[in-house]
């Protein structure tokens, strides 16, 4: 079964979250750069570049530029390729700037991972909403509970997990090939991180697959459970139906006290019945049903054990 990128899903549903709030915008901005920007210096000097193959991002980018910045934007597109499958986005803005939100020194404050000051509840969400959008990635819910952001700078990955951890969310902090990464595993903090970031229809269809998901373990818990019981009834019934053949071919049986002879003959006619069942009929307790049947399968042990031995002594 093919399965949906759930990454790009969420993030397509992250693209089209749109603040109200500019110090919000402003926070988004923030993560987008500090998890995917990088300084870009070109022939008509630096600028700030933020590399995507999700044109809603760089949509989402240049208009968040463009409302917040003085400065010049620049969007450049790398046309698909047989190699290359989508379209790549660099989206730039121009440095140094002057008497602007994005000014030259919160630039440099971005650019050396300082997680930035935030005091509304809203744009802290609206921070981790940017860092996921930059880097972020997540596993579909059928596959397992895994969220990650991917970063650079080793020192930023402990500043934005003490960040996110400050918001209640405890992100694992890991080393995987040169990059750190921030990982949450467990569905209960993936689900609150979507809610908090403003994923909610992705959060929905999670929820979906978790609920379905619980039901089929709890099915197959029940089914296995039974299984098992049925399993030890009727192999404890067969090996006394053994027993009781072997007895009765030696002519032991009928040779045994008559509430013993009885037993074997209901455990005869009613294979499956629990032990409760053949007391039941017999008018005795569950515990004499089980001794009897238990002394039926001793003296049978006792005869195989013997012809065993005289199978030796013949050899
Ligand atoms: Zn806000």
């Amino acid at each position: 079964m093919p399965y949906l990128n759930f990454s790009q899903q969420v993030k397509s549903e992250l693209v089209r979250v749109q603040p109200s709030h500019a110090e919000c915008k402003q926070a988004e901005l923030f993560g987008l750069i500090q998890s995917a920007g990088a300084l870009h210096i070109g022939t008509k000097g630096p600028s700030i570049e933020i590399k995507t193959e999700n044109a809603g991002l760089a949509r989402k980018t240049v208009s968040y530029f463009r409302e917040l910045s003085q400065s010049t934007t620049e969007l450049i597109v790398e046309k698909e390729t047989k190699l290359k499958k989508h379209n790549l986005y660099r989206v730039r803005l121009r440095v140094p700037l002057e008497n602007d939100v994005l000014s030259e020194t919160v630039i440099n404050n971005i650019l050396n991972k300082q997680v930035p000051q935030l005091s509304n509840e809203c744009c802290k969400r609206s921070y981790m909403r940017g860092l996921f959008l930059g880097s972020g990635s997540i596993q579909h819910p059928e596959k397992a509970y895994h969220l990650e952001i991917r970063l650079s700078s080793k020192s930023f990955a402990r500043r934005a997990q003490a960040f996110l951890e400050s918001a209640g969310l405890n992100f694992g902090l890991t080393e995987r090939r040169n990059d750190y990464l921030l990982y949450l595993k467990d569905a209960e903090s993936v689900a609150v991180f979507l809610t908090m970031v403003g994923a909610h229809r992705s959060l929905l269809e999670m929820e979906n697959i978790r609920i379905i998901k619980d039901m089929k373990n709890n099915v197959n818990r029940l089914v296995n459970c039974e299984d098992a019981n049925i399993d030890k009834t009727v192999t404890a019934s067969l090996n006394q139906l053994k027993a009781i053949e072997i007895l009765e071919e030696h002519g032991v049986l009928k040779k045994m006290p008559r509430t013993i002879q009885d037993v074997a003959e209901v455990r005869k006619e009613n294979f499956d019945a629990s032990y409760a069942k053949i007391g039941d009929i017999l008018g005795i307790s569950k515990s004499a049903v089980s001794y009897r049947l238990k002394k039926i399968e001793k003296e049978a042990e006792k005869i195989t054990n013997d012809s065993r031995k005289e199978e030796t002594y013949e050899e």
